[in-house]
């Protein structure tokens, strides 16, 4: 018997320096997709505002164990991991402490490093998709995600400024690449898409031109029924299952498996 399974977990980290373009957001509903189709999904939140903990429910503040654990200690992620509500949903919480461990990791050599070395340790935990959800800044979280990931997802909205600072971003990202990750691959997200502006239609026309096949085909678009997700820290998957945004983010799920490295193992 022939079985084709995932080669290893696919490591997305979901990034941009600008911050209210939909990171966080993402990471949630496409956390929750991938969960839904069958994958078994780890998502860690490196933003010391801890949207992404809160977003499922939990209490930043009453944690005693967060990523900021495996930053400093190079404590087991799957130690400091914990269920959602959700089905193959696990969530590796943030919460406030670490801007203090951002600054003590400034100070030390090789920081970049702490992330990808926690998860080589995990061989044998199994996880199919891997996300973080970045702070909107390039320091020292951001750049530990952007080290230890396959892909970089940024998130970009049809307007002048995320046109401008994805310029900037790509800049970024390849000096990463010449530091610490060579292998890294970037896709983009148009997030929060209204079709009904014409801006909205001519920047995206733009980004078509200028960078082809690095965007990704799904287009998420504006959706009110996302803000109220938030509200009650449900996946829009759960919260309006029909949703046109749920439908988006399911479509990108589906996007997402296709770039995984696959294996076939030979039983018998
Ligand atoms: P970031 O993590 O990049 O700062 P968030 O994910 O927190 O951004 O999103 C910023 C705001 O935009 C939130 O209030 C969120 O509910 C809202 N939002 C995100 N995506 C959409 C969308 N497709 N339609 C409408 N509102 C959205
Ligand atoms: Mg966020």
């Amino acid at each position: 018997m022939v079985i084709d399974m995932p080669a290893e977990a696919l490591k997305v980290a979901i990034s941009s320096q600008k911050g209210g373009v939909a990171k966080t957001t993402t990471c949630v509903s496409l956390g929750a997709s991938l969960a839904e189709q069958g994958n078994s999904v780890l998502m860690v939140d490196m933003d010391p505002q801890a949207h992404l903990t809160r977003a499922l429910g939990i209490d930043p503040d009453g944690l005693r164990r967060t990523v900021g654990d495996v930053l400093l200690y190079q404590t087991n992620l799957v130690e400091v991991s914990r269920e959602t509500h959700l089905v193959n949903l696990d969530v590796v919480p943030a919460n406030r402490g670490l801007i203090l461990v951002e600054k003590l990791l400034y100070e030390s050599k090789g920081f970049e490093y702490r992330i990808r070395t926690g998860l080589e340790a995990l061989k044998g935990q199994y996880y199919e998709f891997i996300l973080f959800d970045c702070p909107p800044s390039f320091g020292p979280l951001t750049l530990n995600a952007l080290t230890a990931a396959d892909i970089a997802v940024i998130p970009i909205t049809c307007d002048y400024f995320s046109a401008q600072s994805l310029q900037v971003y790509l800049r970024l990202l390849g000096i990463l690449r010449r530091n610490s990750n060579p292998d890294l691959e970037h896709r983009l997200l148009v997030t929060m898409f209204d079709g009904r502006t014409r801006l909205s239609r001519l920047m995206l026309e733009q980004y078509r031109l200028r960078y082809d096949s690095a965007l990704f085909q799904t287009i998420i678009p504006i959706d009110n029924k996302l803000r109220e997700s938030t509200v009650f820290s449900r996946p829009i998957t759960e919260f309006a299952t029909n949703a046109r945004s749920a439908l988006g983010y399911r479509a990108l799920a589906r996007e997402l498996m296709t770039c995984q490295k696959r294996t076939t193992l030979r039983i018998g």
